[in-house]
């Protein structure tokens, strides 16, 4: 048997989210597994050894470290499983603009949005967007969270994609979370490809050509994800370069009908892709699509909510339907500039209408089955990474309650500390 090391005791609560390592669907999903007056034991090799009352696990483990949780919260690290957050320079101007009603689509098409971060990025040093982004992981830590997936795609030319992926291999090494990348180079068809001689099919030729071959041989990604929407990729060119991943080893992502339907989630289960995001424009036809493939449908209600949408994602329709249902912050320059998880945890209840426990499993358990990683972390129980962050209330059910409070103490990674408060 594993050497405990460390026990984690004196919790109010600890949400185990315990179960299947899978992804949770239907009326699982809303069983976050809260037990009161237990604690965790964590092993030397920094997995979960036991939940158990603290008395029994003090007498059975005379030797190990006691972590006071002070009569907190203890969860499983939140697992934020998409994010954008390789970037330079903020975009407050874009909030302003959009709230004299200049739409999305409309700042993307006057060179500002996605574009102006690309042209931003391709100017910076690797060393330059390496520091930015430590600051960032260092906040997004400070929130409870232990696992972030980050993409590339604000840089949209060989170089300068490969560069964004090698900052995150760097980040990597001494981050406050798991990093795990994922290879957006088709974010947007950068606007040197937009006219003569050069157009996007050459765009295209290139990512699927010497951008995904590049990414595959260096191991610099996970996933391959395309933004496929009206006005950005359409199916068809999605599916090309998707199958070019696939065929690479890469696993999938999509950002799927998030402003207007366009049957992306329909090809996220064609081809078995890992997880479909945004959603907010999904169709029936989507929504069944998702559930009868498997794939994980990542919702991102700050996203919406700071673009002023009134539509969210029917999530309470995924969830009916039996598909596994992540939350994610869509953390961005453009369109989700929140580090705070916490928050999207209450946007998911007052928002998406999901129950406190259906919210914890899609920041946790599901979070984790959006990037392959369900029987690794996610959840509090044997054999799972001792990924922990624990919160100075007395309820779980107040972590999305306080909404835009951070009430995240402390967090854990492999048992050892990760943010320090
Ligand atoms: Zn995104």
């Amino acid at each position: 048997m594993t050497h405990v090391t460390r026990l984690f005791i004196n919790a109010t609560q600890v949400v185990t989210c315990a179960g299947p390592a899978r992804g949770r669907r239907g009326v699982e999903q809303a069983d976050a597994a809260v037990r009161d007056g237990v604690g965790v034991a964590v092993g030397a090799d920094g997995r979960v050894v036991s939940v158990a009352p603290d008395g029994d696990l003090r007498a059975a483990h005379p030797g190990a470290e006691l972590i006071d949780c002070a009569g907190g919260v203890l969860t499983p690290g939140f697992v934020d499983s998409h994010t954008h957050a390789i970037f330079g320079r903020a975009r407050y101007e874009e909030q302003e603009l959009r709230a004299a009603g200049v739409g999305y689509l409309e700042i993307a098409r006057r060179g500002g949005g996605i574009h102006s971060s690309v042209r931003d990025l391709r100017t910076r040093s690797a060393d330059d967007l390496v520091a930015l982004a430590r600051a960032r992981l260092r906040r997004i830590a400070a929130h409870g969270t232990t696992t972030l997936e980050v993409k590339s795609g604000y840089g949209l030319s060989l170089e300068s994609e490969l560069t964004t992926l090698r900052v995150i291999r760097r980040l990597a090494a001494d981050a406050p979370m798991r990093l795990v990348p994922t290879f957006l180079g088709a974010h947007e068809v950068p606007l040197e490809y937009r006219e003569a001689p050069r157009d996007r099919e050459e765009y295209i030729a290139l990512v699927t050509g010497e951008m995904i071959p590049a990414v595959a041989a260096e191991g610099l990604a996970r996933f391959c994800d395309v933004f496929c929407e009206p006005g950005v990729y359409t199916v068809s060119e999605t599916r090309r370069i998707l199958l070019a991943a696939r065929a690479a080893g890469l696993a999938l992502k999509l950002h799927a009908d998030e402003l207007e339907n366009g049957a992306a989630a329909e090809l996220a289960a064609e081809l078995g892709a890992t997880s479909a995001d945004h959603l907010a424009a999904i169709s029936e036809a989507g929504v069944a699509a998702l559930a009868k493939a498997g794939t994980v449908a990542t919702l991102l209600p700050g996203t919406m909510l700071f673009l002023g949408r009134p539509k969210q994602a029917p999530a309470r329709a995924l969830v009916a339907a039996g598909v596994p249902v992540a939350l994610a912050s869509d953390f961005n320059p453009g369109t989700s500039p929140t580090v705070n998880f916490p928050l999207v945890l209450t946007l998911g209840v007052s928002q998406l209408r999901l129950s406190v426990g259906e919210a914890f499993v899609a920041a946790t358990v599901n979070g984790a089955a959006a990037l392959g990683l369900a029987a690794e972390v996610g959840q509090l129980a044997p054999g799972f990474q001792a990924d922990l962050a624990l919160f100075d209330v007395r309820d779980h059910r107040e972590i999305p309650y306080w909404y835009g409070d951070n009430r995240c103490l402390r967090t854990w990674l492999g048992g050892r500390p990760a943010h320090l408060g």
